[in-house]
């Protein structure tokens, strides 16, 4: 949309405080932009206008210039008597009415969060403001939603977003990352699935009919507790934070090996709470993944589920079932796999990156009690996959920032793959 090009050029001269807070919406009101034809006077012009606290918004001089004024600047600009044009007469007015017509549309926007949050990685409290953030841009579209609580009392929070018809009209499209707290790439790039999805409605053509399509229900965190320890203590920490079992001082459940299928099958979890891949007490004993199946049970329920994908890194694969065993096949296997294989080669040529895709079993290792087997045999969802990001072992779960945005941008070509051909 022109309002976010336009913003950054003219906050040089908007209040200084403006730059400082950062969600402050910049208000124009009684702002006037000229365009000055700079003819061959274009030195005289300049330096006219010296004294003047503006930036031009276009980069070329030669011909004219196009420049935003405050009101408390007006008065003295037009006693210089330059050869104009005025291009807003208010820009505030004009920018509240591009607001409207984007209401008149059912699209009414506040500012998206920034770009600049996919160059870094984030504390948990922010992920969460981030997502209100992105809900209040996308306000008629979307809520943000809960699937229930961590251990420790923290609300697992996603955002649901829906296009025309309404919500919960559609087959859903379930999405979470995270689930392994150290695996921070996972939570960025969904976020950024997510961002895409509501910056592109109702002017990207993929992002609007992905939205009018389906249903889609984003959980960036799903294991805040585990998340939040891996920041402030032990960086490479995996499971959740539950208590250790009686017996045992390790504590921590393995949440992608506690859904209450297949979960007792032996040699794809441990029955060991040291283990980084500890099962649980009992089949779906944690409150994470309690709360999961309660909003997938729902789904399934209602309007069914047509994809769902669990985030996880890194090793850059695209598993589809089964977990539990390598040799049952799922119904739709074949084409499972050719979704697989056929997304794998629209991020590698996104990215650059190389996917090696198949049956989760054996194209990586069994897996008991693994939420893609529960969630399409038990929720029914017609396709279940995981996903595991960047990178192949250069940098595993430390992933460097600056492979947040490139990770991002191959997975949103992914997924442009992916659900037109479901
Ligand atoms: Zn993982």
């Amino acid at each position: 949309m022109k309002l976010f090009f336009v913003i950054p050029q003219v906050l040089t001269l908007a209040s200084a405080a403006a730059l400082l807070v950062r969600e402050e919406k910049v208000n124009y009101n009684g702002f006037k932009v000229f365009r000055i034809d700079t003819g061959n006077d274009l030195q005289t012009i300049q330096e006219e206008l010296a004294t003047f606290s503006l930036e031009p918004w276009n980069i070329d001089a030669s011909k004219h210039m196009d420049v935003a004024i405050s009101p408390p600047q007006l008065s003295s600009f037009e006693a210089l008597s330059l050869n104009v044009t005025v291009m807003h007469e208010d820009l505030g007015a004009d920018i509240s009415a591009e607001f409207d017509a984007a209401a008149d549309a059912g699209l009414r926007k506040r500012a998206l969060p920034a770009v600049t949050w996919f160059n870094s990685y984030h504390a948990y409290n922010d992920h969460i403001q981030f997502l209100r953030d992105l809900q209040s841009a996308l306000p008629s579209n979307s809520e943000v939603i809960t699937s229930g609580t961590s251990v420790q009392g923290r609300a697992i929070t996603g955002i649901h977003l829906w296009g025309k018809g309404g919500k919960s009209t559609k087959p859903a499209i379930v999405f979470h990352g995270n689930v392994h707290a150290r695996e921070w790439i996972t939570s960025m790039t969904v976020e950024y699935l997510a961002y895409q999805l509501v910056s592109g409605y109702g002017n990207d053509a993929s992002a609007t009919s992905f939205l009018d399509a389906y249903d889609w229900y984003i959980l960036p965190l799903v294991n805040p507790d585990g998340f939040v320890y891996s920041q402030t203590t032990d960086r490479l920490w995996r499971k959740n934070r539950s208590a250790a079992p009686s017996g045992s001082r390790c504590l921590g459940t393995d949440i992608n090996r506690n859904w209450p299928y297949q979960w007792d099958v032996p040699g794809g979890s441990s029955t060991d709470p040291c283990d980084q891949t500890y099962r649980g007490r009992t089949a779906g004993d944690s409150p994470e993944i309690s709360g999961l199946t309660s909003l997938l049970t729902r789904l399934r329920d209602t309007t069914g589920i047509k994809l769902y994908v669990d985030w996880h890194s890194y090793g850059q694969y695209i598993l589809t079932p089964y977990g539990y065993s390598c040799s049952a096949k799922a119904t739709n296997q074949a084409k499972h796999d050719s979704l697989a294989a056929g997304t794998g080669n629209a991020i590698r040529t996104a990215g650059g990156t190389r996917w090696t895709t198949g049956p989760s079993c054996s194209t990586l290792y069994a897996t008991s009690g693994s939420s893609t087997d529960w969630v399409g045999d038990v929720a029914k969802a017609e396709f279940s996959i995981t996903f595991e990001l960047r990178d192949t072992g250069t940098n595993g779960f430390v992933l460097p920032a600056s492979q947040i945005l490139p990770s991002g941008q191959e997975q949103w070509a992914g997924v442009k793959y992916l659900i037109p051909n479901l």
